[in-house]
């Protein structure tokens, strides 16, 4: 395995698949993983208990990443209303793009690697899949962790999520230009990572050359 540098950057939407994909690459191809939703999420839990989200961001330890409560529906939304605020996307920025140049290769997901983490990045890719979909499957692993809320309540919080992500000023989520859009509403797990690891391998073939 080569020590040099290789990013793969990935963006998209909640629950389109991005952590399934990221998670897969990652064990394919030998890389390192960063779920950079983690850091808003812990920024958005510590805003929660009372802390100033700057400030929060601004001392974030790996301790943070831990806690119990990041993937709830709550801090989700927590999260993603810290994350419209521009010094709290500049204080997570460095730890970012480091973990993108680490030696040995490194799979970033999020909504603004390919924008601004890591316009550079070798492999670029965004997942998504319709609101109804991504609603569907959320609601499936929120039932089955004993979660009661409706269908109509997931297709709710998906598409406050959305808009708050995708109209922000700092950073929207949006596919960067030469990235490669992989829908995954109507494909199988298998598929969309196969999709997934088909468009990295050729990204590497061009690297090489
Ligand atoms: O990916 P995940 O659903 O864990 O992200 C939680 C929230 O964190 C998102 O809704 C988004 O507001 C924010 N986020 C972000 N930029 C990233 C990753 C996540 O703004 N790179």
């Amino acid at each position: 395995m080569s020590s040099a540098p290789f990013t793969v950057a990935i963006d998209g939407p909640a629950a389109a698949g991005k952590g399934t994909i990221s998670r897969a690459i990652a064990a394919h191809f030998g890389f390192a993983h960063l779920d950079t939703g983690l850091l808003y999420r812990a920024v958005g839990a510590l805003a929660l208990d009372g802390a100033d989200p700057i400030e929060a961001a601004r001392a974030l330890l790996p301790e943070a990443l831990e806690d119990g409560r990041l993937r709830t529906a709550e801090v989700a939304q927590a999260a993603s209303r810290v994350a419209v605020i521009p010094e709290v996307r500049a204080a997570l920025l460095d730890f970012q793009r480091d973990f993108a140049r680490r030696p040995g290769g490194a799979v970033l997901d999020g909504r603004d690697i390919c924008t601004v983490i890591y316009p550079d990045a070798e492999a670029q890719l965004f997942v998504t899949a319709s609101a109804e979909v991504r609603a569907q499957r959320r609601w499936k692993e929120l039932s089955g962790k004993g979660d009661d809320r409706t269908l109509e309540q997931v297709l709710e919080d998906v598409r406050i999520r959305d808009a708050r992500d995708s109209e922000r000023d700092a950073a929207p989520m949006k596919p960067a230009v030469g990235a490669r859009v992989i829908d995954t509403s109507d494909m199988s797990i298998e598929e969309a990572v196969a999709a997934a690891i088909s468009h990295v391998e050729m990204c590497r073939g061009a690297t090489a050359t």
